[in-house]
C-alpha cells in the first residue's frame, strides 16, 4: 500500500516525478544510456541543468532581474558558511527563529560580528519575533522563512537596506512572495523539490564580489556562476529529479496554484487541532507554518492508540522532532489534500473515542 508520507525531509515527491526519474535511471530519453552513467558535460545533461536553473528562476518570477540559479552540493548546511564567506565583511544580522538559524549563526561567527536582531529562544521558538530593530551598516540580514522543526513561518519579511538572505529550505515554491526582496535564497532540495544531494541557490549577482577575503573556489558563488554549476561534477540525479518536480509544478499552474492547495491543507489540519480538546498546537497561531504543523496530544495516554490508528491507515512520518516532541505533519507541495484528510479523520475519530 502506498503510504501517506508526512515526513519532514527527505520527503514526499510527486508519483509522476518518481516514475520519470526511475525511467531515466534506466534510459535517458531513449539514448540507450542511463542518466547516471552519462557525462555531465554531455549535451543531454547540460540541457537538464539549464532547464532546472531556468525553471527555478521562472517559477520564482526572477527571470531577467539580475539573478542566477545554481545547483550545488553540501546541503543547506554548507550555505550557512558560504553565505558568510562570500558576503560578510564585518557585521551581519541574523533573526534567530530556531535550530537552523542557530546553526547558521554559529558558522557566521567564524567570519565577523553577528548581531542577533531578534530571537524566539525564550519560548522554545514557538513564535516569530516581531518589532525588532535592525541596525544600520549590516553586510546582510539572514532569516529562515520556515522553521521546519518548530512549525513557524515568517509571513511578513523585514525591510532593510542590506541584502536580505533567506534559508528557504522547507517552503520554497510553496507560496507566492515577492522573491525580488531577497538578495540570496537557498534551499536544500530534499524538503520541497527533490532528493537529498543538491541545494538550490538563487542569488542576485550584484551583491557578490564585495568582500576583501580570498575565497576558495568551491566556496565561491562567482566561480560556480561562471561555470554554470559545473565547476565540478554536479549531483546529476538530484538535479534531474528537481528539474522534473519544477516541471510538474509549472504544469500545475506554478506557485499560485500550489499555494491554494497548501492553504487548504493547512486550514484542514489546524482547524482540527484548534477544535479538538485532545490536541494542542505548538506554534503561535499567527505564525503557524503551512508546511509543518506541530502539535501534541493533551493526554499522553492516548498516544499508543493514536499511533496505532495512524499506522493502520498508512500515515507515516508524523513524529515530532526530538527537540519539540509530540507530532509534526509535514505537508509539502507533493502531499495531497486527501492525505491530510486521512490524518484529520483519524484525529477526529480519536477524539470521539477519548
Ligand atoms: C533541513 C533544513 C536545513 C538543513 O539542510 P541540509 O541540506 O541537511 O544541510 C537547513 N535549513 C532548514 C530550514 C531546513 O529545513
Amino acid at each position: 500500500m502506498k503510504k501517506h508520507n508526512f515526513s519532514a525531509g527527505p520527503c514526499i515527491l510527486p508519483q509522476e516525478v518518481l516514475l520519470k526519474a526511475s525511467a531515466a535511471v534506466m534510459d535517458l530519453d531513449n539514448s540507450g544510456l542511463s542518466l547516471i552513467e552519462i557525462s555531465h558535460r554531455s549535451a543531454a545533461f547540460v540541457e537538464v541543468m539549464e532547464k532546472a536553473q531556468s525553471l527555478a528562476l521562472e517559477l520564482l518570477g526572477l527571470e531577467d532581474k539580475g539573478y542566477k540559479a545554481l545547483f550545488l552540493q553540501g546541503g543547506a548546511s554548507l550555505q550557512f558558511l558560504m553565505v558568510a564567506y562570500n558576503l560578510m565583511e564585518k557585521k551581519a544580522g541574523y533573526l534567530n527563529t530556531g535550530t537552523w538559524s542557530d546553526k547558521a549563526i554559529k558558522e557566521a561567527k567564524l567570519f565577523g560580528d553577528v548581531v542577533e536582531v531578534g530571537s524566539s529562544k525564550d519560548k522554545n521558538f514557538n513564535y516569530i519575533p516581531k518589532g525588532y530593530s535592525i541596525p544600520s551598516g549590516l553586510d546582510y540580514l539572514h532569516v529562515t522563512s520556515n522553521n521546519t522543526i518548530f512549525g513557524t513561518q515568517i509571513k511578513k519579511f523585514p525591510k532593510t537596506d542590506a541584502p536580505l538572505i533567506c534559508d528557504m529550505s522547507s517552503d520554497i515554491f510553496s507560496r507566492q512572495l515577492d522573491f525580488s526582496q531577497f538578495g540570496l535564497i537557498y534551499a536544500g532540495a530534499q524538503k520541497n523539490m527533490g532528493p537529498a544531494g543538491t541545494t538550490l541557490i538563487v542569488v542576485k549577482e550584484e551583491i557578490l564580489g564585495k568582500v576583501s577575503r580570498k575565497i576558495p573556489s568551491m566556496l565561491d558563488y562567482q566561480v560556480h556562476i561562471a561555470k554554470d554549476s559545473m565547476f565540478n561534477t554536479p549531483a546529476v540525479f538530484p538535479v534531474y529529479t528537481s528539474m522534473l518536480t519544477l516541471e510538474w509544478l509549472k504544469n500545475l499552474g506554478g506557485i499560485a496554484a500550489i499555494e491554494q492547495v497548501n492553504e487548504k491543507k493547512a486550514q484542514l489540519i489546524y482547524s482540527e487541532i484548534d477544535l479538538s480538546p485532545i490536541f494542542e498546537g505548538f506554534a503561535n497561531k499567527e505564525d503557524r507554518s503551512t508546511m509543518n504543523a506541530t502539535f501534541n496530544l493533551t493526554d499522553e495516554r492516548l498516544k499508543q492508540d493514536f499511533d496505532a490508528m495512524c499506522k493502520e491507515a498508512g500515515v507515516v512520518g508524523i513524529n515530532g522532532h526530538r527537540s519539540v516532541g509530540g507530532y509534526r505533519a509535514s505537508m509539502y507541495n507533493a502531499l495531497s489534500l486527501e492525505s491530510v484528510g486521512v490524518l484529520v479523520d483519524i484525529m477526529s475519530e480519536m477524539e470521539r473515542k477519548a
